[in-house]
């Protein structure tokens, strides 16, 4: 028996900021085995689609490529975890399991079942958090038991817990003993022996254009990308501004988000967070007070995976206990299918959901138009489609925020007011982001020739300016899969029903149950952690007055 530590790679696909690789080579006279579990859902490999693929699989070579440096390398196997950990003590004596902590629910039967195959062989598992700023299990008992309802709520209870830690210091691979797989492990497993492509796992390609943007995965990419991303971010605080990818997005410009290393861990979200906030203080010497709102956004992430620990269905309508039920229609013919393949007739969504599937990526202005158009705002379906069809193609795809943005985005959660007055225009909005059109020239090819005034809505094109432009309606472009300005009327009459219908004993129920619930928690717990007001637990109820009153007499 060697003993020795596994590092049970899962995300956090990094070696900077990286506890549980500390913790895995700290006794350095035993075996180290960094290894990666192809089991079919880590990582997101459920519902995955080509790009996502590559991404993590350029991320795992380049974790390999790293360690080969030192003399070890990364294994990367196919198989069940609990079988290979049972293997690694069987074979080597392993006396330690490191991993970081994945804390969505949708991983705690994984976990569970790791846990306790450790508990019964007499393997030390340690949990590192490094994928999140703070661990949720800690904000949901500041905040008394409950996750903070708002994002204010969330601000002001991690405000009582203090600053995020700071990453933690480079690991010192030299020196380290890597540990090396007998060949009964390629007997029993599949080990491969270089990292697999994603055909190899049975991914295929769906449709390629070489003219698309191609992200490369890996965390030597992330941090270059950072330090990219940080020269904008300079040039932005310089200007006195902050947040450089909202504003005027540049829909055609190079990419410089990091979500999807975020979201792998190629980025540790800490690093990137010390970093924004300690250059927002070089660059302004104490003159500025740093808010939260330069890394804004990197709390929304934060409040959503709070907001899913202790909700299993998060990602669905069903036993749901933040989501409103709306009563979403079921597709009719092949108007879903039209949104997924880009084929809506409306030139902004089908080049946006052209961009999703070739290159894994949508600003979050455009995620939110066709998120609108499939549900609030025009075809009326339900954001549990949309949430599918992100989690497969987006490369940032993450079961927790991907829900939580697609239930905000449909009024189905998060958001105070069922309003779809506001929804994003598919017409309109594409004027606005993108006046010249170029970005749906660029996805949507049939359009290329397309005057400008009609870019947005070839259907009013004359014929023979569409016979021009070798773009017909209804044959070479299709016509569009709705009227959406019908459409958006009857879909507000809708809501406005629905808002009505919160009135009604079945919905009151619900709603009155989940307050009082609430509100025994809320009085329990300790005064920082109550809404502001009654207003905000209405808002975030979406409670009206007579809800209210029907509650108070109760
Ligand atoms: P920045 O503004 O630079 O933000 C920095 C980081 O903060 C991002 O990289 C991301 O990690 C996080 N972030 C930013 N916006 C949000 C947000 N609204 N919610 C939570 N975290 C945020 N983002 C994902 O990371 N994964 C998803 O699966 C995802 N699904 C989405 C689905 C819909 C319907 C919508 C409307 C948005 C979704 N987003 C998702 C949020 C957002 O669109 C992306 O995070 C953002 O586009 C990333 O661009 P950026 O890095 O330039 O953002
Ligand atoms: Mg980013």
């Amino acid at each position: 028996m060697l003993g020795g530590s596994v590092l049970w790679f899962r995300h956090g696909l990094r070696l900077h900021d990286n506890p549980s690789l500390h913790d895995a080579i700290e006794d350095r006279s035993a075996p180290f085995f960094p290894i990666f579990i192809f089991d079919g859902e880590t990582a997101g490999t459920k519902l995955v689609g080509y790009n996502r693929m590559r991404y993590l699989l350029e991320a795992l070579d380049d974790l390999d490529t790293q360690f080969k440096k030192h003399g070890g390398r990364l294994f990367m196997i196919k198989g069940k975890p609990t079988d290979i950990i049972r293997r690694l003590w069987e074979e080597f004596g392993i006396r330690k399991l490191c991993f970081e902590q994945d804390c969505e629910p949708v991983w705690r039967a994984r976990d569970d079942s790791v846990k306790a195959a450790c508990r019964e062989i007499g393997v030390t598992c340690r949990e590192h958090v490094s994928h999140t700023l703070w661990e949720p299990g800690t904000v949901i008992r500041a905040n008394g038991g409950i996750p903070p309802l708002t994002y204010q709520m969330f601000l002001h209870t991690v405000a009582t817990i203090g600053d995020p830690p700071r990453p933690v210091p480079n690991p010192e691979l030299c020196g380290v003993q890597f540990g090396f797989l007998p060949e009964c492990f390629h007997e029993e497993f599949t080990v491969f022996d270089k990292t697999p492509k994603p055909e190899d796992l049975g991914v295929f390609l769906e449709n390629e254009d070489i003219r698309m943007i191609r992200w490369v995965g890996g965390e030597t990419t992330a941090l270059k990308q950072m330090e990219q991303r940080l020269a904008v971010e300079y040039q932005t605080f310089c200007r006195g501004s902050y947040l450089p990818t909202h504003g005027n997005p540049d829909l055609l410009g190079p990419p410089i988000s990091l979500s999807p290393a975020l979201r792998f861990g190629c980025l540790s979200v800490r690093r990137f967070y010390w970093s924004v906030q300690d250059l927002f203080h070089k660059v302004h010497q104490g003159r500025l007070a740093a808010t939260h709102f330069i890394t804004g956004q990197l709390i929304w992430r934060e409040y959503f995976y709070t907001m899913s620990v202790n909700n299993p269905n998060y990602g669905q309508m069903a036993g749901n206990p933040i989501c409103l039920d709306i009563p979403w229609k079921n597709p009719e013919g092949d108007e879903l299918q039209r949104w997924i393949e880009g084929r809506t007739g409306f030139p902004f969504v089908d080049a946006a959901m052209r961009q999703l599937r070739t290159e894994g990526w949508l600003h979050h202005a455009v995620r939110n138009t066709v998120a609108s158009f499939l549900t609030r705002g025009t075809l009326w379906l339900s954001w549990e489609h949309g949430l599918n069809h992100f989690l497969k193609y987006l490369l940032d795809a993450d079961w927790s925020v991907c829900a939580g943005n697609w239930m905000w985005v449909s009024s189905s959660a998060f958001e105070a007011l069922l309003d779809s007055g506001d929804c994003a225009c598919p017409v309109r909005l594409g004027q606005r982001l993108d006046p010249s059109g170029e970005y749906v020239r660029r996805y949507v090819s049939e359009l290329g020739r397309m005057p400008v005034q009609y870019i947005y809505e070839p259907w009013k094109a004359p014929i023979d300016v569409q016979e021009r432009a070798d773009c017909v309606i209804g044959k070479n472009y299709p016509a569009p899969v709705v009227n959406h300005l019908v459409a958006a009327q009857k879909n507000r009459n809708a809501m406005n029903k629905l808002k009505r219908s919160i009135h009604g004993r079945l919905q009151r129920d619900k709603w009155l149950m989940i307050v009082g619930e609430l509100r025994n928690i809320l009085q329990k717990a300790p005064p920082h952690c109550c809404p502001s007001s009654e207003e905000e637990i209405r808002q975030f109820m979406w409670l009206n007055e007579e809800n209210q009153h029907a509650h108070n007499t109760a």
